[in-house]
């Protein structure tokens, strides 16, 4: 049963455990019986600063509900020191959650370079080298789950986080490279666009909408996704948040071939523009060799008529 899924003998690293999301993974997978890493930097959500007690506070309250953690206080741009920590108290890695996060939110008018390269820093970086510190043992004891987080504003865009959206959606390819290269040595890399009640959301969230968004009501789907009975979803994206889990994929509209040759102009590709953007008969294409795959199918049938 689901609310009965244990941890035990597991080793997770979760990344910016300090506070909001990362902290709720934290403390739920220690009481499922599994070793944590509780690494956070301690800084501002602006990415400034630091401090060791976001990371010392959690462990404390783990340990004193009896579980099993260990402090790491690293930017996640180090990485390798923080899967260094969990094998020199744990001696090894199962679960790896790249969640820690900033955002350094601004028009893309005003945005400056620093506002740009350190989001990319945190979430591009830091999850870009936790992931591939961990990946030699992964690899080696053919077993890993990694989680990734995006988020709606990189699926969709937002207002004023130009850098943040680039970051997240560069999250979503990242996983699904992972996925695929993972899975021959049962690695199993999901991405998830969470919602909830953090310092990051509470100033842009109303206070009745952020009590619908408890950090808590994310765990159950991350939980799922690392746990060693899911041998079925991976490379796969997910919204989750106030309690609402759901799925996502890539549409393709139905398109056309257009024969190439001296017809082949913008006009031609406007005239047909319906058909371009029709969704009615959509594909749902998971790997780039699928376009290759139409492509050849539609030219056996011939291009449509101009
Ligand atoms: P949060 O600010 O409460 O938590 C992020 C944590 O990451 C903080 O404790 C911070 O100290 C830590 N951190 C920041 N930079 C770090 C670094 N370089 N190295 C190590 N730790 C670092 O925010 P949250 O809402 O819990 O966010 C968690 C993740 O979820 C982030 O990746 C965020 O972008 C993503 N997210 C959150 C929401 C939401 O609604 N809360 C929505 C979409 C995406």
């Amino acid at each position: 049963m689901a609310d009965q899924l244990r941890f035990d003998n597991q080793v997770v690293v979760v990344t910016g455990a300090g506070g909001g999301l990362g902290k709720a993974y934290a403390t739920f997978f220690a009481s499922r019986g599994a070793s944590v890493v509780v690494n956070d930097l301690g800084g501002s959500f602006k990415g400034e600063g630091g401090d060791s007690k976001a990371a010392d506070v959690v462990v404390n309250e783990i340990k004193a509900a009896g579980g099993k953690a260990v402090a790491n206080y690293d930017s996640v741009e180090n990485g390798d020191r923080i899967i260094d920590t969990a094998i020199k108290a744990f001696g090894r890695i199962d679960v790896l959650i790249n969640n820690a996060g900033i955002l350094r939110d601004i028009s893309f008018k005003n945005m400056k370079d620093l506002d740009w390269d350190l989001v990319m820093k945190v979430h591009v970086k830091g999850s870009y080298k936790c992931a591939r510190a961990a990946w030699p043992y992964f690899r080696k004891q053919k077993y890993g789950r990694v989680i990734n987080t995006a988020s709606a504003a990189g699926l969709f865009g937002n207002f004023g986080q130009a850098n943040y959206s680039a970051a997240k959606l560069a999250m979503v390819g990242f996983t699904e490279t992972l996925a695929k290269e993972g899975a021959k040595y049962n690695i199993i890399c999901n991405v998830i666009a969470p919602v909830a009640a953090s310092r990051m959301t509470e100033t842009v969230m109303p206070p009745d909408l952020l009590a619908l968004m408890k950090p808590e009501w994310v765990v159950p789907l991350v939980a799922v996704l690392v746990h060693k009975n899911n041998t079925s979803e991976s490379g796969a994206i997910f919204e989750v948040g106030g309690g609402h889990v759901a799925k996502l994929r890539w549409e393709r509209s139905g398109g056309l071939l257009l024969k190439c040759d001296s017809s082949y102009t913008p006009g031609a590709v406007l005239k047909k523009w319906d058909r371009v953007t029709d969704f009615s008969d959509p594909q749902y294409p998971s790997g780039p060799n699928d376009f290759i795959t139409l492509l050849e199918d539609s030219q056996k049938l011939g291009p449509s008529e101009q």
